[in-house]
């Protein structure tokens, strides 16, 4: 049988940078470095869903972890995360291997080693404050959050790592 029986868990937009918010992009469709290194390893890909544009959509603004940290929308990673649940534990039951999860640092949604926090809501037009609102913490975004729990409920340890895209 010529398959690898391998496979990555990739962060939506590393494959469609047309997921993330306007204006941000390093990139012209996809995460190319990431790309080569799954063709030259032969892994199969799962694409998570991307859970902002599916909550949000495309005119969404730039927020922070503290503001997507709110139980509607957890719910709603945790309801795009379960067919990949089941997914992942089919490939398991037939002893595929799920070699990592890679999500994007920094997110507030995907990130795995960091993400930010720091907006605090109110009126764009009318907020005057000149000083960085947003603050660094060596924390996972939410989506990478309940995907962890997730999996643990399952009773499924896989690897996490995040691109840091700047
Ligand atoms: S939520 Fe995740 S998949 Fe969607 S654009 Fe942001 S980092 Fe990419």
């Amino acid at each position: 049988m010529k398959r690898s029986k391998k496979i990555v868990l990739l962060a939506h937009c590393l494959l469609n940078v047309n997921s993330k918010i306007k204006g941000l992009a390093n990139y012209s469709a996809h995460h190319v470095d990431t790309l080569k290194k799954v063709v030259e390893e032969e892994l199969g890909i799962i694409q998570l869903p991307c859970p902002e544009i599916t909550y949000l959509g495309m005119d969404r603004w730039g927020m922070t972890k503290n503001q997507y940290s709110y139980p509607a929308y957890r719910n709603h990673c945790r309801q795009l995360l379960k067919p990949v649940i089941d997914q992942i534990r089919e490939y398991e039951k037939q002893h595929y291997e799920i070699v990592e999860v890679v999500g994007i640092d920094g997110s507030p949604s995907c990130g795995v080693q960091y993400t930010e926090t720091g907006y605090e809501g109110g009126m764009v037009c009318c907020d005057d404050r000149n000083e960085p609102q947003t603050v660094r913490i060596e924390e996972s975004g939410v989506y990478m959050e309940e995907l962890m729990k997730l999996l643990n409920e399952a009773e499924i340890s896989l690897k996490f790592s995040g691109i840091d895209e700047k």
